[in-house]
């Protein structure tokens, strides 16, 4: 292993497993021994339709659904699913239900809001969405459900999923990063880039019963249906990220799948809570038991250390620890491909600045 690797703690695009990047970059030179580059062969050759029934197959296995789901991977980022969602489901005269979480919540209500009735059934923006809403009462004749499993930018999670007849989840930041029965969900959708991939794909699971219901005329970029009948083949698919898309579920599977990442992500996260919560010069800023194992936000009791703690941690081979511009402090993203060694890192680093400079 290389130790001189930089410890990545960014929150996306994120950190991806060395032996994909390794592979991902021989795949730009000689992919499938065709001698020629992954980027210069036909997405409808018989090489890249394996490449993608395999990122299909196992992102179906991992997410644990059966055959009524289909699979796509598309172009336009998590947020174009913000507008296609509502665009596939919602019915004319119907209503879509929200649970609005921060930034991300909000710009997937702001879309819908084009397309037809919305209704937000509950909302953490009393408190800067320092927390989950829990225990709120969820109509019976929503259309749908929307929700946010994780909050990348303030740092918390759902742990217990809401029960309504058709949930609609925005997986993005902790896909694949826990045991989850995708069949509890009526669509989930992912943008590759926080913890599957690089960015340009976007993985959407939905169950097929619900499709075909609304009544617009439907623009083809937008329609699910047409995708799935095109094997997310209807125009050029984004080759490059979906193959290492593909090449990081294979890694996840190959180690001992979602179970075995789900051990290793709460050890990461309870080490590095474990150190925000004893050390004297750290705070966590979200509701304990809505912390996200994703992404942990905190901030210093003395900001005005602020720069020399910046320092001792870029010293450590540390990258991408500043919290999101919206809400400032810190936030360390830790991904699937994060190594607990490198929250260790960390860890040590907060303590290192702590016999250095509390009291
Ligand atoms: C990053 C992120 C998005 C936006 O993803 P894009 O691919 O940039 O459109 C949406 N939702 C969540 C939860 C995210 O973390």
């Amino acid at each position: 292993m290389d130790t001189t690797k930089v410890h990545n703690f960014s929150a996306g695009p994120g950190v991806l497993p060395q032996e994909v990047l390794q592979q991902a970059s021989e795949a730009c030179l000689n992919f499938d021994k065709l001698n020629l580059s992954l980027l210069e062969i036909s997405h409808r050759s018989k090489n890249f339709e394996a490449v993608m029934e395999e990122a299909m197959t196992l992102a179906k296995e991992l997410l644990n659904l059966d055959d009524s789901y289909k699979v796509m991977f598309l172009g336009g980022g998590a947020s174009m699913q913000f507008a296609m969602v509502p665009y596939n489901l919602l019915r004319d005269g119907g209503t879509a239900g929200y649970v609005n979480t921060g930034v991300w919540a909000s710009k997937a209500i702001k879309e819908a809001k084009l397309i037809g009735n919305t209704q937000v059934v509950a909302s953490s923006e009393d408190k800067k969405f320092t927390y989950i809403p829990k225990n709120f009462g969820i109509p019976t004749t929503l259309d749908y459900l929307h929700i946010t499993s994780n909050n990348t930018i303030y740092g918390t999670q759902i742990k217990k999923f809401p029960t309504a007849a058709t949930l609609v989840c925005d997986m993005s930041s902790d896909i694949f990063s826990r045991k989850v029965d995708g069949k509890k969900f009526g669509l989930i959708y992912a943008g590759a880039q926080k913890n599957m991939g690089p960015a340009g794909a976007t993985m959407i699971a939905v169950k097929e019963s619900l499709l075909g219901k609304v009544n617009r005329p439907m623009l083809s970029m937008l329609d699910y249906r047409l995708h799935i009948k095109n094997g997310s083949m209807y125009n050029t698919p984004p080759v490059f990220p979906i193959y290492v898309s593909m090449l990081t579920l294979r890694w996840l599977k190959n180690n001992g799948g979602v179970e075995w990442i789900e051990k290793i992500n709460q050890q990461k996260a309870d080490t590095l809570y474990t150190e925000i919560d004893r050390n004297s010069l750290f705070n966590g800023t979200t509701a304990k038991e809505d912390r996200s194992n994703m992404n942990v936000t905190f901030v210093m009791t003395k900001p005005e250390l602020e720069p020399e703690f910046d320092k001792l941690w870029k010293a450590a081979n540390i990258s991408g620890l500043r919290g999101h511009r919206d809400v400032g402090g810190y936030r360390a993203s830790l991904y699937n491909a994060l190594t607990l060694n490198s929250v260790q890192v960390l860890v040590d680093v907060m303590k290192e600045f702590e016999s250095k400079f509390a009291g």
